[in-house]
């Protein structure tokens, strides 16, 4: 058995692996595919004090850095269920798709999240050549650009809002007939001079020449007409999925979208269990936020297994 167990290993698994084994307790992690979202991303100018990275090279070296330490990595493992310790003290369990069971006194919970996708023809073949899905992350990329932002709640309209001030030109695509974010940001949005707002419209392809991305084919839905519109980029940003899935029959609490909610040392609602990054609900889904929440919930693994 372990005394600290991360599921996940994205930057916020790795992270907490690192902090964990460096106070000498029995640390393992489980995940997936090590390395997670990282491994879907090219370039990664953010990740303060490392000024350009690729996401592959991040990953490599996430891993390198917790096997300096004597830390169990099992990848390809996918977690199924979770059942905690059934009193005080005692050790959660985990179960994973493979049939293999592994237990630990603390946990750290660090499955990520998923962009959802538009599933249309071009959005896979030119993810990353166009394509986009974190408006912090690559926004730059299009300085100077035509760009639209697939999604009218809170998420696409900051995106609107935040691109305008980096990019020529915004227009923002909205399925149904109204925006669904804040007043505030909706007018904030309307106040800027080079972005178009598009209602009551579904995207049906990205449109590439076959290296990047050069326009995007929506339909009106009112009348049924396809339309055509001229440009470099599309951020995508109709939701942020928590990979939480597993844990539905727990009794870990999550918020109404499904993410954990953690108190300030990273701990769930149910003792000895903690969770780190954009599985949760702290805010701005970021590297150095994952790996910063990571670092945090470990600390707080190892304050807990030294009072209990
Ligand atoms: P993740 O990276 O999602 O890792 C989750 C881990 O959990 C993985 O190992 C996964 O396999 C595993 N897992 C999931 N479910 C299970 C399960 N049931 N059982 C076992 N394991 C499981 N951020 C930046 O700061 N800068 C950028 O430039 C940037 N660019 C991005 C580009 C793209 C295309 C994407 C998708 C994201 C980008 N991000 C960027 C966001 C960043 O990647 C995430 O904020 C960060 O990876 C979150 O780390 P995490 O460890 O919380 O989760």
């Amino acid at each position: 058995a372990f005394d600290t167990l991360m599921i996940g290993g994205g930057p916020a698994g790795a992270a907490a692996a690192v902090y964990a084994a460096r106070k000498g307790i029995r640390t393992g992690v489980v995940a997936e595919r090590f390395g997670g979202q990282v491994l879907d991303t090219l370039a990664i100018e953010n990740l303060v004090s490392v000024p350009h990275t690729e996401g592959p090279k991040l990953a490599a070296a996430l891993e390198e850095h917790v096997k300096e330490y004597e830390v169990d990595i099992m990848n390809l493992q996918r977690a199924v269920e979770l059942v905690p310790a059934s009193q005080p003290g005692g050790e959660h369990e985990v179960r994973f798709e493979s049939g293999a069971t592994l237990k630990s006194r603390t946990l750290v919970l660090a499955t990520g999240a998923r962009w959802r996708e538009m599933n249309v023809p071009g959005e896979a073949e030119y993810r990353n050549k166009g394509v986009a899905y974190c408006p912090h992350c690559d926004g730059p990329l299009f300085k100077g650009k035509r760009v639209a932002v697939i999604g009218g709640g809170n998420s696409g309209v900051e995106a609107a809002i935040d691109l305008a001030g980096l990019v020529a030109e915004v227009t923002l695509i909205e399925f149904m007939d109204e925006l669904r974010a804040d007043d505030v940001l909706q007018k904030k949005l309307a106040s800027l001079p080079n972005v178009k707002i598009i209602k009551g419209a579904r995207t049906t392809e990205v449109n590439g020449d076959g290296t990047r991305v050069n326009g995007l084919t929506f339909e009106e839905r009112a009348s049924g007409e396809l339309r055509h519109l001229e440009l470099e980029g599309v951020f995508v940003q109709i939701g942020l999925v928590p990979n939480t899935e597993w844990l539905k029959n727990s009794p870990i609490e999550l918020s109404e979208r499904g993410e954990i909610v953690t108190d300030e040392r990273g701990m769930t609602s149910v003792p000895g269990i903690f969770a780190a990054g954009d599985v949760t609900t702290v805010p701005y889904k970021q590297i150095v936020i994952a790996m910063g929440e990571g670092s945090r919930a470990a600390l707080g693994a190892f304050d807990y297994l030294i009072r209990s």
